[in-house]
């Protein structure tokens, strides 16, 4: 580019135009495009300026510096808009105030701090009080004002605020802060500066210019602050994006009773009802309605919500009335709900943020399922609009009605589900619980961004503050994290760390359980039963649009009939990976199990595996029926034989009992029994070649249970029998061999012929390398990404918690190879497996089972490498469909 040419980096909008526009998220922020598109469309924002996120990065490539250049095109947009407004920036008569906002590419809630009435100082704050015939309103936001620039920009806590602020109500025994006279506010202001010297050393700062850069700085820092970092890394988010800062003209909710403040959603997002749906705080500022300082009213009545004061629309029908116009033009512009922000200044409407609203799952299927029959959307976009990971949600459990329960307390409903937990105080505590392997249920007075790795683990969130759109509520919803909220009949004592109920008279300790229910808001004491949610008519029309979009088939990982019945429901197209050794360790065949296994010779082995087998069989029947002629994959015996050994000399004792061998010969044959690396050892289809019995056994189950389904109810069952951890031809071989003539044998012994399929799984680097010639005797391939994970990185899926945590903080890895297919590796095996496979046998039938079957970004993956199924747990089949639908979309719009 020629010099003279600078690129632009700052944006302005106002008087109904802006030089950016909705589309430009990518430079602008989400928030800035929002801000610019209004202002396009002539609704109502006030005047501002944006600093392109690309400054962001700028910034932190200078060491935390601006250029001259971008100095310049702050300096002249500031004066554009002191034009646009008619005051000006510093001026100590009449100022012109500001707000200093972030604004990502995504909306990250919470996560950057904004800083409100900034270019206040003792000299302006009587000018703007004189100006204004109201100096009550110019201290309050004065003294509001120095502690958010205290806190986000010189990053002194915010409680040392609250409590000054605290002490001074309690001293005039007034509850709220709108109690407070001119003069309180006044001494309030006095008081927070003097905190500032105390703790800074250093006078809080007066000039205006230094308090505007020192914000931008901050918003800018607060992009590479640990909170953002950790909300980016959960969520995927590109730490190269960078931030925009939003500078806009001051807009007033705080002068009084004819002014407010509040978050309104254009549908219900919780239930997806097509009515506005939110909360507003008279005489307020900010966000002081999601903070839980007083309990915010609704926008409009709803159900649950009498006594609760005047409504928006009762209250300032004129203002509604227009609100609810804005909420229109911005549903149908955006084709989606929106999440609005605004502000009422002596009864005009201000709007402050628009953007794409979070929803629970359930209302997101709604939403998008309405949407469509509006004519808003398409099909495929409402497929879009979804995401797979949110419908864990409806697909997970409510409490039984009919259980016995005891109702400590009710607060709002903020995200559904029904989950039980201990009690934990604290974000920390609630990881420490969580990787101990407990459930916990994190219990704050109110959340706020340091409190998201705790949100994170916890099953439930209970807030005793707080409203619909409290930060709590916000942040569980995004995270389909079951949450209450405003439950203000508990006190929580963090000192205590007791949590007690007023009306029930009940006390609770950290780590004693209660239950959630997300969907009432009700709070109950100990463990309350639950029983399966209704997938509802809309879930059913969405479900069926992905079934017609989707190329993949949705297979279950299912051991058990009961497996088998719960999948059915969710839509399972067959079982992908039924492990027999489930089957094993069920607590009547254990002991015939290790009986076999320490068995010396084939004829001892012989006698237990037959007390075995009718077993299986029966289980195999009952997965036959329910799958109702599905296809059914099943895997032969796989784990180390040592996970069969007894461990205790309680299990040492019970099985010389069974088997009338003496204790001490039982030991010994178990501790010769041992490996150093199991599950490098003799496990997969090892064991079927040192004791063919085994998988003859099983083989005979599978085959005779398939007869005789056929013969008694003239059922066709196709198993499909599954030989694991092969690494050579001459393994497979030897094993099919071994399966054809026990099957022929069974065939002929019944009279009758059922189709089956011999296949393997392949879960080693070398399988894959070879997978032309193992597909010469394999029917089908099943990617057993689990162990092909563990084998191709040599981390051991067992121990790699030790050091993961580490490897992904120190981005050595991106994810978790074994929540997410890691495609340059891992991937690009699958992918030269089936290749070749392909090569060999063009039929071949290729899959995938293993936790990554139910991941959304690797069902993608999936898809894209041509694979026939992937197979997952019973829970996450609807979201491995959605997955499968969605990547189909995705390809057609890259194409
Ligand atoms: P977040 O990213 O957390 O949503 P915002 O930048 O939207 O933060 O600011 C939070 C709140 O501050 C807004 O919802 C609004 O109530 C208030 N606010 C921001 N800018 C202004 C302004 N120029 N005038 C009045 N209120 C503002
Ligand atoms: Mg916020
Ligand atoms: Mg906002």
């Amino acid at each position: 580019m020629r010099s003279g040419f600078a690129k632009k980096r700052v944006y302005f909008f106002g008087n109904a135009k802006a030089e950016g526009s909705g589309k430009m998220k990518d430079i602008l922020g989400g928030k800035g495009a929002g801000l610019s598109e209004m202002t396009n469309l002539g609704i109502p924002v006030p005047p501002g300026f944006i600093i392109s996120t690309e400054v962001c990065t700028l910034y932190n490539q200078l060491g935390k510096k601006f250029t001259d250049e971008i100095i310049k095109e702050v300096e002249k947009n500031l004066h554009s808009l002191e034009e646009a407004v008619g005051k000006k920036f510093g001026d100590k008569d009449d100022p012109l105030l500001v707000s200093i906002r972030s604004g990502a590419r995504v909306s990250m809630p919470g996560m950057m701090d904004t800083v409100l009435n900034v270019g206040l100082n003792d000299a302006s704050v009587e000018g703007l009080g004189k100006k204004t015939n109201n100096m009550r309103f110019a201290y309050d936001s004065y003294r509001r004002f120095i502690s958010m620039y205290s806190n986000v920009v010189l990053e002194i806590p915010y409680e040392q605020f609250e409590d000054i602020l605290e002490q001074k109500k309690r001293s005039l025994g007034v509850r709220f802060d709108t109690d407070l006279s001119e003069n309180d506010l006044k001494d309030l202001a006095e008081l927070y500066k003097e905190t500032v010297q105390s703790i800074k050393g250093a006078s809080f700062p007066l000039n205006p210019m230094d308090q505007l850069w020192e914000g931008i700085k901050a918003v800018f820092n607060s992009w590479y602050g640990q909170r953002a970092a950790t909300y980016r890394r959960i969520n995927k988010i590109p730490d190269g994006w960078g931030t925009a800062v939003n500078v806009v003209s001051m807009v007033f909710g705080n002068m009084g009773d004819n002014s407010a403040t509040g978050v309104v959603f254009t549908r219900n997002p919780a239930t997806g009802e097509g009515t506005l749906y939110g909360e507003f705080l008279p005489n307020a500022q900010g966000e002081d309605v999601v903070a839980g300082i007083r309990t915010p009213r609704p926008i409009v009545r709803q159900q649950n919500t009498d006594g609760i004061g005047m409504t928006l629309e009762e209250k300032m029908p004129h203002v509604f009335e227009e609100l609810q116009k804005v909420a229109k033009t911005l549903e149908s512009r955006n084709k989606d709900m929106q999440d609005i922000e605004f502000t009422i200044e002596r009864n005009t409407l201000w709007i402050l943020q628009t953007r794409s609203g979070k929803r629970t799952a359930s209302s997101a299927i709604k939403i998008a399922v309405d949407m469509v029959s509006e004519g808003l959307i398409s099909k495929e976009d409402a497929i879009m609009r979804v995401s797979p990971e949110q419908l864990n949600q409806i697909l997970h459990p409510v409490i039984d009605p009919n259980a016995e329960k005891t109702l400590i307390a009710k607060g709002l409903p903020a995200s559904p589900g029904a989950v039980s937990g201990s009690i934990v105080l604290s974000a920390n505590d609630a990881v420490k619980m969580a990787k101990e392997g407990h459930k916990v249920i994190l219990v704050r007075i109110e959340t706020s961004p340091e409190d998201i790795h705790g949100m994170h683990v916890a099953e439930g969130v209970l807030t005793s503050r707080g409203g619909m759109t409290s930060h709590a509520a916000v942040v569980a919803r995004g995270m389909g994290r079951c949450c209450v909220v405003g439950c203000s009949q508990i006190k929580i004592s963090y000192e205590r760390k007791t949590i007690e109920a007023y009306d029930t008279a009940l006390v609770f300790k950290e780590g004693d359980v209660i239950t959630l229910d997300g969907t009432t808001g009700e709070v109950f004491k100990g463990v309350v039963p639950t029983i399966d949610a209704a997938m509802n008519e809309d879930f059913a029309t969405f479900m069926k649009w992905v079934d017609e979009v989707r190329r993949l088939r949705v297979m279950v990982n299912a051991d058990t009939p009961d497996d088998c019945k719960i999948a059915m429901r969710f839509g399972a197209e067959g079982v992908g990976l039924c492990r027999t050794e489930h089957m094993f360790f069920a607590p009547g065949r254990i002991n015939a199990v290790r009986e076999m296994i320490l068995a010396k010779d084939k004829e001892g082995r012989r006698r237990p595996l037959n007390k075995i087998k009718p077993m299986q069989k029966a289980d195999f029947i009952g997965i036959f029926k329910e799958m109702g002629g599905l296809p059914v994959v099943i895997r032969l015996l796989d784990p180390p034989l040592h996970e069969f050994l007894p461990k205790t000399s309680e299990d040492v004792e019970s099985l010389a009992k069974t088997t009338g061998v003496d204790v001490d010969v039982v030991r010994y044959q178990s501790d010769k029994m041992h490996e150093f690396n199991p599950m490098l050892g003799h496990r997969g289809c090892r064991l079927g070649i040192t004791m063919p019995e085994i998988y003859e056994m099983q083989t005979e189950a599978i085959i005779e249970a398939a007869c005789e389904l056929k013969k008694t109810q003239g059922k066709n069952v196709n198993p499909e029998i599954m030989v694991p951890l092969v690494g050579s031809i001459e393994e497979l071989t030897f094993v099919k061999v071994c399966i054809d003539k026990v099957a022929k044998d069974v065939m002929e012994r019944q009279s009758t012929s059922v189709n089956y399929k011999v296949g393997t799984m392949i879960e080693l680097p070398r399988a894959c390398l070879i997978a032309d010639d193992i597909a010469k005797e394999a029917e089908f391939f099943s990617f057993g990404t689990n162990d092909l994970t563990q084998m191709t990185f040599g981390f051991s899926r067992d121990d790699v918690g030790i050091f993961l945590a580490m490897y992904l903080e120190k981005k050595i890895l991106k994810a978790d190879p074994f929540q997410t297919i890691d495609i340059p590796g891992v991937g690009r095996l699958i992918e030269m497996a089936v290749i070749r496979g392909k090569q060999a046998r063009p039929d071949i039938k290729v899959g995938i089972c293993g936790e990554h079957g139910g991941d959304p970004s690797s069902v993608h993956f999936c898809h894209s490498v041509g694979l026939d199924y992937v197979s997952c747990s019973p829970f996450r089949v609807p979201i491995a469909k959605l997955a499968a639908a969605q990547a189909v979309l995705e390809e057609k719009s890259t194409a």
